[in-house]
């Protein structure tokens, strides 16, 4: 059967337990409804509760339904990049698990990908149900980003999209651990588009995603597409030190010309906390980019999966020439 699929959808499933039934049925109504073959795979990315039990209870009713399950959480980015290892369709189309990505916007996608587009992203044109914090953080770092890369990375578009056979090989030919997936699909190329949608409220249960794994995939991001922050410290440098230069200079001349005592040490003081300041932070900026460095070099794998249903186990086909 498996040399037959059309699509394959993936869905990252992290305690999911009270969506998973209901987005089961919205995307097998929605897949049905092509009248072609597909595969569902939920990748579990370590969940301590139902979800794996749910997901063998839907297997058990329907064969498309296939379940890769993880030793832990890795996260959602790599639970992505598994899924895709194992997919055999000829379009792969990723998608979240909680329904804010309306799976009737895949009909659409599809539509586009007949067209002869090897990506199509879905664009969101509202976010609702989610903070203001949340939106507004989102839109400065998409803007961040944009600004710091030469790579055309399309803003306010999540993980969402359909992908051709063709875009998935070259995505599983990239190595990297720290993996910042929508950018690597820009980077890949191919023609690409958009559709553009409404980011539903999630239908039930929490966010998956804390501060700490935002502020990770921001950096994954920044970090992955861009030198900008490195080259801060020699902008700030060339203008730290052009201000140091005038500074003595006006020093010497009020030494020179005028009879005043410079008591100066306050202002040493808090010239000291500010440089002292910078270069931490300069190191911190640094170190984001070592210790991603030190990921590579250490090469662990991306994932461990644990358990596979419907699917063969296999290693990730890359190569890594050292
Ligand atoms: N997810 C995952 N691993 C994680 C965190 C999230 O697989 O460590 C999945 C989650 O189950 C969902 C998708 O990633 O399908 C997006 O997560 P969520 O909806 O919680 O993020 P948000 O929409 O709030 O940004
Ligand atoms: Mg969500």
């Amino acid at each position: 059967m498996n040399a037959e699929i059309r699509y394959s959808i993936i869905i990252p499933v992290y305690n999911e337990e009270a969506v998973i039934n209901q987005t089961y049925r919205r995307l097998k109504q929605v897949m049905d409804s092509t009248r072609e073959t597909y595969e569902l795979i939920f990748v579990n990315d370590g969940s301590s509760d139902h979800t794996t039990a749910m997901i063998k209870g839907l297997r058990g009713q329907d064969d498309a339904v296939k379940l890769m399950t993880f030793s832990r959480n890795f996260g959602h980015q790599v639970a992505i990049t598994a899924g895709m290892d194992y997919a055999s369709g000829a379009a792969v189309v990723v998608i979240d698990a909680d329904l804010q990505d309306p799976p009737e916007v895949i009909l659409d996608m599809i539509a586009k990908w007949k067209e002869g587009f090897d990506v199509v992203y879905a664009k969101r044109t509202k976010r609702k149900g989610e903070t203001f914090f949340k939106k507004q953080t989102a839109r400065l770092f998409y803007r961040i980003l944009s600004a710091s890369t030469d790579l055309d990375i399309p803003t306010d578009t999540g993980d969402f999209r359909l992908l051709d056979r063709r875009v998935c090989e070259e995505l599983k030919r990239l190595p990297e651990k720290n993996r910042y997936v929508r950018g690597l699909v820009s980077w890949v190329g191919f023609r690409q588009t958009a559709v553009e949608y409404e980011r539903d409220e999630r239908v039930a249960g929490e966010t998956k995603y804390p501060l700490k794994k935002m502020i990770k995939l921001s950096l994954d991001g920044l970090t992955s597409f861009s030198y900008k922050p490195l080259k801060l410290a020699n902008y700030a440098g060339v203008v730290l030190i052009t201000f140091g230069f005038t500074y003595l200079l006006a020093l010497l001349l009020l030494k020179l010309f005028s009879p005043a005592v410079i008591a100066g040490w306050n202002l040493v003081m808090a010239m000291q906390l500010l440089l002292t300041g910078f270069v931490l932070t300069m190191m911190g900026v640094i170190g984001e980019y070592i210790g991603r460095i030190y990921d590579e070099a250490r090469d662990r794998p991306l994932y461990i999966v644990s358990e596979c249903q419907g699917m063969m186990k296999k290693e990730r086909n890359v190569k890594r020439v050292v």
